[in-house]
């Protein structure tokens, strides 16, 4: 079981921005979306997510369709992180991580939504900031803080040691992490951070990552598939190596992209000036 969207098209003021995507992500793999800007990637997210509502074709998560889905369902199920996360409430930046907790209160405990809201601002790196007025923060602060609370949500019911039945069924459900461009802003440190957290959140965890990236070479690390959009179309999915070429991406992008021998082994790929 997984997040298939199948022949999915979205339409917003009598245009298609979305035509015709088919994909699969699947629990335990990171798929990089990948596409110059205006492709329709936060779109994408967008409806996979269940934010916007498919305008043809259809959403699966675990064989359900999405639009059939319970808000609160959704939000057991998945976590976003937006592009650009916007917030003038100056809520303290460990309330707005405990943010994510909030489709568990039913189920959960403060104790253990507290223990899960530290784990996050420490993986996220946000522990001197804790206390302090989020909307005071600078932009890679800030989306370090959106991680957190993504990932406080996306863990759901997990080390949970009392098996009581509605926590019980929270428990070994599949969940998906949606990730939209999560490096944009982030110093070269916390980009790789952030990247080998997503990583391990789905080969450890066994969660599906999207994330939206534009430094090929992310991709080609971080990414276990990729689909590559342009103009709201499909123009390659499939494993990173075969779709992260250079002429493919040159086309895509206009711009010369090449292959270069990586001293350390392998290559990178390289955008040439103009
Ligand atoms: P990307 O994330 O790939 O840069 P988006 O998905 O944000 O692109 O947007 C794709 C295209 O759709 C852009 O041309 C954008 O201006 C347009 N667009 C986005 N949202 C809407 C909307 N709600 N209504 C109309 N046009 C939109
Ligand atoms: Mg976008």
């Amino acid at each position: 079981m997984s997040l298939v969207a199948q022949d999915v098209g979205f339409q917003a003021r009598g245009r298609y921005l979305l035509r015709g995507i088919s994909l699969t992500l699947k629990p335990g793999e990171v798929l990089a979306v990948l596409g110059p800007n205006g492709a329709g990637k936060s779109t994408l997210l967008r409806v996979l997510a269940g934010e916007y509502r498919a305008t043809t074709g259809s959403i699966r998560q675990n064989g359900q369709d999405i639009s059939g889905m319970a808000a609160l369902d959704l939000a057991r199920s998945r976590a976003v992180m937006p592009q650009a996360a916007s917030m003038t409430f100056p809520f303290a930046v460990r309330d707005v991580v405990a943010l994510g907790r909030a489709p568990f209160r039913k189920v959960s405990t403060r104790q253990f939504d507290q223990k899960l809201v530290a784990r996050a601002i420490k993986l996220a790196d946000i522990e001197h900031l804790a206390d302090r007025a989020y909307p005071a923060l600078s932009g890679g602060e800030k989306q370090r803080v959106h991680l957190a609370r993504a990932l406080v949500q996306v863990w759901g019911m997990d080390g949970w040691e009392r098996r009581a039945t509605t926590v019980g069924a929270e428990k070994d459900k599949e969940r998906f992490l949606l990730l939209d461009e999560p490096t944009a802003g982030l110093d070269v440190s916390h980009q790789h951070a952030l990247l080998a957290v997503a990583r391990r959140e789905a080969h450890q965890n066994n969660v599906g990552v999207l994330m939206i990236l534009h430094d090929f070479n992310q991709v080609t690390a971080y990414a276990d598939r990729v689909i590559i959009l342009q103009s709201g179309e499909t123009v390659a999915q499939g494993a990173v190596d075969d779709v992260m070429r250079p002429d493919l991406l040159s086309t895509v992008f206009k711009s010369p992209i090449r292959a270069i021998p990586d001293p350390n082994g392998g290559s990178v790929l390289v955008s040439q000036a103009v």
